[in-house]
């Protein structure tokens, strides 16, 4: 764990100086961190969350009823969810199979295909660092610049993560950042919207705070949104970003350690970024696949029971599940090795399954090339949060190995 301490000083300062607000010297403080943390001159907006981070830059880029953005299909849905709030339609793009991200060459494809189909461009383009990665910026940026077609940087999980020195969310127009109680730093809930200028500072800052123009009484020229993070949970921001290099450093130990330990496990691969130099992942979680071949432990009673509530106690998952199985599952082995490790006390979960295969978007059109499909059934998220030591992940491993037959 984490030196509180400082955390607590923030927020005691907050109730002390009677700043228990979505506005104050903390949410000042922390933006001006966060600028100094991403670097290249950009300006930040501290938010309720990183949700709110992808409707803003969806506002401010534009996005009218009736638009299409494109969309990484792998991902969690905070990325495609706020594309439905302005009511454009998501169109999905599948990933490549190196970094599990967007995949430039099919990105490009549905450019051209969506031009063709509707005669528009679509408004943006919005890549993930899925559990750290980044996308290849190089040429995500060069398609999207050649097409005129803004970025909008889905970094909420790769806070700290670069590609050739430069940190995520500085490449595109926009880049969205999470602080969500699972993310790399935490102000319990909360995201930070990285904005390119002065000028489009000012225009999320409006965005954020209802769009109230500069007059004693309240005047609005456009619909605004209640969506400035509160003083209270900047003081936590301003804690954890004095420890934030600490907890990079420690996600990427804990990664190496996995590949270190798996590397001789046949039938279990761990995930790790290209050797081309240009990737730094922050290793947000630790993915691994499972060969299809690969025989686990109680395997033949996977999907025989209902799950009822959320692997790993998500919130708000209150809907038991209609049957024990859908039409697109992680594999088997998969399953059973999962149920292995909760026995063991291992919260290990399945990667997050492609937007394009859940059944709200059904009718979003979607450019395929089978990967992220592929490794949703064979891959799993592992442990490696702040409170993950080297003997845990030992443990883990073992505990991975003994769960083989
Ligand atoms: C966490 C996350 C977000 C933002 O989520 P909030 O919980 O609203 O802060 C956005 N995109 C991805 C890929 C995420 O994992």
């Amino acid at each position: 764990m984490s030196d509180e301490g400082m955390e607590q000083k923030y927020v005691k300062e907050a109730f002390d100086t009677n700043w228990v607000v979505p506005l104050g010297p903390n949410v000042n403080g922390f933006e001006k961190d966060l600028e100094e943390f991403v670097g290249e001159d950009k300006r930040v907006v501290a938010l309720s969350a990183g949700t709110a981070a992808v409707h803003l830059s969806l506002v401010a880029c534009g996005v009218k009823p009736g638009d299409e953005v494109i969309v990484q299909s792998f991902t969690f849905c905070a990325s495609s969810h706020p594309i439905t709030y302005v009511s454009a339609t998501p169109v999905f793009v599948d990933s490549e199979p190196d970094t599990w991200n967007m995949d430039p060459d099919l990105l490009e494809e549905a450019i051209k295909d969506r031009i063709a189909k509707t005669g528009r461009k679509p408004k943006a383009i919005i890549p993930v660092a899925l559990y750290g990665m980044p996308y290849n910026c190089d040429r995500i940026m060069e398609i999207a610049n050649r097409y005129e077609i803004p970025v909008i940087e889905d970094a909420a999980e790769g806070f700290g993560s670069k590609f050739n020195g430069q940190v995520l969310g500085t490449f595109g127009r926009y880049g969205v950042l999470s602080f969500n109680g699972n993310k790399m730093i935490t102000t319990s809930g909360g995201g930070a919207l990285v904005t390119e200028n002065e000028d489009a500072w000012r225009e999320i800052m409006m965005y954020a705070t209802q769009y109230r123009e500069s007059y004693p009484y309240y005047q609005h020229e456009k619909v605004g949104y209640n969506y400035r993070m509160s003083n209270v949970c900047a003081g936590i921001g301003r804690g954890q970003m004095t420890i934030v290099d600490e907890h990079i450093a420690h996600h990427k130990r804990v990664q190496a350690l996995y590949e270190e330990l798996l590397k001789d496990v046949e039938g279990v691969s761990v995930h790790s970024q290209p050797a081309t130099g240009e990737y730094d992942s922050n290793y947000w979680l630790c993915t691994i696949t499972l060969d299809p071949s690969l025989r686990v432990k109680g395997q033949e009673k996977a999907y025989k029971a209902i799950v009822t509530g959320a692997v790993g106690g998500a919130a708000g998952v209150i809907h038991a599940a209609e049957s024990a199985t859908t039409d697109c599952q992680p594999n088997e082995n998969v399953e059973a090795m999962r149920v292995w490790l909760d026995a063991a006390q291992v919260e290990a979960r399945p990667v997050w399954k492609p937007m394009h295969k859940q059944p709200v978007y059904q009718n979003a059109p979607a450019y395929v090339n089978g990967v992220s499909e592929s490794i949703f059934k064979i891959g799993m998220c592992l442990p490696a949060g702040p409170c993950v030591t080297d003997d845990d992940v030992k443990y883990i491993v073992d505990c991975i190995k003994a769960a083989i037959e």
